[in-house]
């Protein structure tokens, strides 16, 4: 059959996920060429069939995807009402609404992906999907020797088990260390919990990787296109 789903080409404009998408269909909020559909499934061209939600143009054509280097002390929003540092600042082409995918604390910098590939945002934000991200913290020793140990075996927090799949030393100056941990979940603040809790408050955070992606000498600050073969390997 032609045509791909209309709310698979809902969710991959960044309507939500597709069931959301099949939501938006059964309120009666989605239009094509003018006709208000009913039915779920229907098959539509993206290219050539007008889409609406709500009476707005919905288009999957173009999909970006950019990686920022997060700055310290900027917001995980694309706006920001109370006029904060956000994500948005470091988009230049606002014509497109890009989404980020997940967060960082305002504090800590590094690696976000930002892309108006909605249905893509969702199945990484997804906790089934399990993405590792890769982090350097600094923070101030001396480091238990089992420190990775205890970490990888899994560090007791208040909402449950969080667990490393890896931790090294990368480097250190008198007290001062700079440590790598990845980890595949996403908790909020789930780095920073998880080494307070051994006793060692972090001072910075950098997030470096993200699934197949790596920050490399990105800048802080800059946002970068995806490379094709790095948006293959997100997919
Ligand atoms: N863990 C944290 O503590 N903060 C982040 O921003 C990301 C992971």
């Amino acid at each position: 059959q032609d045509g791909v789903r209309l709310q698979k080409v809902l969710a991959q404009a960044g309507l939500g996920s597709r069931r959301a998408c099949e939501e938006l269909i059964d309120a009666g909020r989605v239009e094509v060429n003018g006709q208000r559909v009913r039915e779920q499934g229907l098959r539509v061209d993206p290219d050539k069939d007008e889409i609406r939600v709500d009476g707005l143009t919905v288009t999957t054509q173009g999909l970006l995807y950019f990686a920022l280097n997060k700055p310290a002390g900027v917001v995980s929003t694309m706006e920001d009402p109370e006029g904060r540092q956000c994500l948005g600042d470091y988009v230049t082409n606002r014509e497109t609404r890009l989404f980020h995918v997940g967060r960082l604390d305002t504090e800590t910098e590094g690696l976000i992906l930002l892309t108006n590939d909605g249905e893509l945002a969702n199945r990484l934000m997804h906790p089934r999907y399990g993405v590792t991200k890769t982090y350097l913290a600094g923070l101030v020793g001396p480091i238990p020797r089992d420190l990775g140990k205890r970490l990888r075996e899994g560090v007791v927090l208040e909402d449950g088990l969080a667990r490393a799949d890896h931790f090294r030393i990368v480097d250190n100056v008198g007290k001062n260390y700079l440590v790598e941990i990845s980890l595949h979940e996403g908790r909020k603040h789930i780095v920073r919990r998880m080494l307070d809790q051994m006793g060692f408050p972090v001072e910075r955070l950098v997030r470096t990787k993200f699934g197949p992606l790596a920050l490399g000498d990105q800048k802080s600050g800059w946002l970068r296109r995806l490379t094709q073969p790095e948006v293959g390997m997100l997919k």
